[in-house]
């Protein structure tokens, strides 16, 4: 019999021995899963993950997402042990304000999967799960005292993980700050462990409207039979489903691989939100791709792809300064007159600016 999600999570590799009764491991893989094993971000790969590797290539897109490698290990200048600097914009223990409108709460520790790129690496199974409502009260205060914030983004970890009771009592609390228009969660759950997406799931979640969903697919085989079945769940709940796809070096960085995942996620009406160009998250270098590299392969996707399938190009920047989009040259010159712009075909196009030649008609 299938294995419901939290038989998903007890089977799920934790280990190189529990790794390679499945995977043929390269060399490269054996010394990241020592090296996880041994101070490094834990494994964990449930076995519905698992089934989605292509055990015998050691490119496979899933699983260069999931199991460890040798760099791993390696530090290179500019890396930070917390990218976007949430320890030092925390407020309250477990709630980070960096932008005046909203704020994102750390609700656990606790994933379905770990991402051997995460930009939390320094939390994700490294505690113990799921923080107590006592233990996130200070952070309630903090937003009932700044109504200034209006959305709340709840992440971790994975708040999918935690049982439907206690994210519904955590939701409720949320519920009872006036100020808070919207919540969001941040989620892997539909791609990783879609079998968590169930009635109960989609009823409890229901209660909070409005609650926008943010999923985050990385690659088009992550879109199986199940993971869309889970999306439909969410869309026909109700919610508002946006993606948020990590642009990582050989793995998703190719316009046609990421055309295809777009159209995808479209196809299950599901926004893509955020192409992110790689955090500066330590050990994490082999997966990143060059700022150039990023708005090439982004530039490549102007004008081929509907513009519903079309992301903006994000870079959330070191040290927690907040997130800046990237795109295209697209204004070749500006002057009081005229504009000249740069299609996606190369060709300049002249815009003639308003009001400059009323006097000559
Ligand atoms: S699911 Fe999100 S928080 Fe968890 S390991 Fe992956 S990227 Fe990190």
């Amino acid at each position: 019999m299938a294995l419901d999600w939290r038989g998903q999570l007890r089977k799920a590799a934790r280990t190189l021995s529990d790794v390679e009764q499945t995977v043929r491991l390269t060399e490269q893989e054996r010394r990241g899963l020592h090296w996880a094993e041994h101070g490094g971000m834990p494994v964990l790969i449930p076995p519905y993950v698992l089934s989605l590797i292509d055990t015998d290539d050691p490119q496979c897109p899933i699983r260069r997402q999931f199991i460890p490698r040798a760099e791993e290990s390696q530090r290179v200048r500019g890396d930070l042990s917390d990218p976007l600097g949430e320890r030092e914009h925390e407020v309250a223990p477990r709630l980070v304000h960096r932008y005046p409108d909203r704020a994102l709460l750390l609700v656990t520790s606790t994933c379905a999967v770990h991402c051997r790129y995460c930009t939390r690496a320094r939390l994700v199974g490294t505690e113990d799960g799921y923080w107590s409502l006592s233990e996130l009260e200070p952070a309630f205060r903090w937003l009932e005292a700044h109504p200034q914030v209006r959305e709340v983004l709840i992440s971790g970890g994975d708040p999918l993980v935690v049982s439907t009771r206690r994210l519904d009592a955590l939701l409720w609390r949320i519920r009872r700050i006036s100020s808070i228009d919207v919540i969001r969660v941040g989620t892997r759950v539909p791609n990783v462990l879609p079998m968590r997406v169930d009635d109960e799931l989609v009823t409890m979640l229901r209660a909070h409207q409005p609650l926008w969903i943010m999923t985050h697919f990385n690659h088009p085989r992550e879109l199986t039979a199940l993971s869309c079945h889970a999306l439909a769940q969410l869309v026909d709940g109700g919610f508002p489903v946006m993606n948020q796809t990590v642009l990582l070096r050989g793995i998703n960085d190719d316009d046609q691989v990421l055309a295809t995942l777009f159209r995808g996620l479209v196809r299950q009406r599901v926004r893509p939100y955020y192409l992110l160009h790689a955090d500066v998250m330590e050990g994490t270098s082999h997966f990143r791709t060059s700022v150039a590299r990023s708005l090439e392969i982004y530039s490549r996707l102007q004008g081929k792809v509907s513009g519903l399938a079309i992301p903006r190009l994000m870079v959330d920047t070191p040290g927690g300064k907040g997130k800046v989009p990237l795109g295209p040259a697209s204004v070749v010159s500006m002057e009081s007159h005229k504009t000249v712009l740069r299609t996606f075909r190369g060709e300049e196009v002249v815009l003639i600016e308003p009001g400059q030649f009323e006097g000559h008609r």
